[in-house]
């Protein structure tokens, strides 16, 4: 709710002083904020001068103090007393130069992509631990700079984009507009004097694009573009390359973990491989089966972490930690496993597997074949109840502007290249697809928006 200039100085001291920020989506409506404020136990809501009517309504519904962040006062005092006063934190605390490694610094809910979003309290411990994990994975150093496309309330851009260039030393622009924009994106870039950034594959995707349409004269010289968050399909990473002539690292991470899981290494250090979401960075790694047994190289299980970074347990959760913290390991709801180099390899999530027949598909291959015909933009496959093999395979797609194709043709194209049982039985043609504020596309969403009322128009016919 606050500019992104103020929120950083508003993050850095909230955390600072043993209280604990939780950032929101400003974008948010009453009854969202309602959530988030009460599932964080919020003592506080920071807003803007010029506030934000949802939030505000939701901050006095719950009894929430509510206070504007100005900046007039330039030693902060009046701040620093603000929390104080709404208990955030102790006045003593304000004084003392460290904090406590087990003090939560932020609170974050995950993006809600497979369920209800669940509340991760993380500790100034597991940031510090990712900010390194990041730092080093990176060679992270003062000569770098970056401009921070992403919001800021989720850890992709607080923490691999702000927390841990900070942390180096490095530079941090941030974008003049707070909604993406690919028309700014390369100035702006420019002027930050940027040797890096980091980004979803959707806007990866709107950078290509972008290219395509109108492309600059020369892009600046990176030493790394990194791609996070969700599945990059190869074409993006190989167009990115080919394009901007730099190196595209993917990347695997997660709130619980405070983000970085996972990366493909620079250039200098080590292999990058397609398709492949890297090697653990700073954590241990297993892939279990159901019973918790280490699967060996090759064998598909669900992934699972351990280490400093990661967050000991939900807020409010007893569920979520029941299913999640198991066998001393945080199971990440990941498919994937481990080829013989250490590389991991994600099949998809364990929650939008399909499983049709007894045969487990997983969706994120179905995308790829979609996103291969050339006429298709986005492609989403699902699974929806079916009488004979209980699970069957839909899919959405968008196609690219300007393209008129037959679906027969993209149904075609997926015969093709598909094994019979995975191919999907019903292609929906979407205007748009349901999505996180990170950009990802929320499967399961998409099911009940289309095939539900293509049932229920077929009820009535
Ligand atoms: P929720 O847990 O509420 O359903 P979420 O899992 O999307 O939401 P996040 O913590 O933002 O919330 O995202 C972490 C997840 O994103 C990972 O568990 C993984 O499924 C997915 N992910 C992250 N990076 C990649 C990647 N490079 N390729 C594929 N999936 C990825
Ligand atoms: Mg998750």
């Amino acid at each position: 709710m606050i500019d992104s200039e103020k929120f950083v100085i508003v993050f850095l001291a909230v955390i600072r002083v043993r209280a604990t920020a939780a950032p929101l989506n400003p974008i948010f409506t009453q009854e969202e904020f309602e959530f988030y404020l009460f599932d964080s136990e919020s003592k506080l809501l920071l807003t803007n001068k010029k506030g934000n009517d949802a939030a505000e309504a939701a901050a006095g519904k719950l009894g929430i103090l509510r206070a504007t962040v100005d900046f007039s006062d330039p030693s902060f005092d009046v701040f620093i007393d603000l929390l104080s006063a709404s208990g955030c934190c102790g006045k003593a605390s304000v004084d003392r130069v460290f904090n406590d490694a087990s003090d939560v610094a932020l609170f974050l809910h995950t993006s809600g992509t497979t369920s209800r979003p669940k509340g991760v309290p993380l500790t100034q411990h597991n940031l510090a631990a990712s900010v390194r994990n990041i730092r080093m994975a990176y060679r992270l150093n003062e000569t770098d700079s970056t401009l921070v496309v992403l919001p800021l309330f989720h850890v992709h851009g607080l923490i691999a984009g702000l927390l841990s260039s900070f942390s180096a030393g490095a530079a941090v622009a941030l974008p003049a507009s707070s909604r993406f924009s690919a028309s700014n994106f390369w100035a702006e870039m420019r002027a930050a004097g940027a040797t890096w950034y980091t980004a979803v594959p959707t806007i990866h995707q709107i950078l290509l694009d972008r290219h395509a349409a109108a492309p600059e004269q020369d892009y600046p010289k990176l030493r790394f573009i990194r791609s996070c968050s969700a599945w990059l399909p190869p074409a993006v990473l190989a167009g990115l390359e080919a394009v901007f002539g730099a190196p595209v690292l993917e990347s695997y991470a997660m709130t619980e973990a405070a983000h970085l899981i996972a990366s493909n290494p620079l250039p200098e250090d080590g292999l990058r491989k397609p398709g492949s979401v890297g090697m653990p960075v700073g954590q241990h790694m297993a892939i279990l089966d159901e019973d918790g047994a280490v699967q060996p190289p090759g064998t598909a299980g669900e992934v699972c972490i351990r280490g400093p970074n990661v967050v000991k347990g939900y807020k409010n959760n007893p569920e979520a930690n029941v299913a999640a913290f198991l066998f001393g390991w945080f199971h990440t709801g990941d498919v994937g496993c481990m080829d013989d180099d250490g590389y991991i390899h994600l099949v998809g999530r364990i929650k939008e597997l399909i499983n049709r027949g007894g045969e487990k598909i997983s969706p994120i291959e179905v995308d790829a074949v979609l996103l291969s015909h050339p006429a298709v933009a986005q492609a989403v496959a699902f699974g929806v109840p079916d009488k004979k093999y209980g699970e069957e395979i839909n899919c959405a797609i968008i196609l690219r502007k300007g393209a008129v194709i037959d679906v027969e043709e993209v149904a075609r194209h997926c015969r093709k290249n598909l094994a019979p049982f995975k191919v999907p039985k019903r292609i929906f043609v979407a205007e748009s697809l349901p999505k996180t504020a990170t950009g990802k596309i929320k499967r399961q969403m998409v099911a009940e928006l289309f095939v539900l009322p293509a049932e229920e128009s077929k009820a009535a016919a």
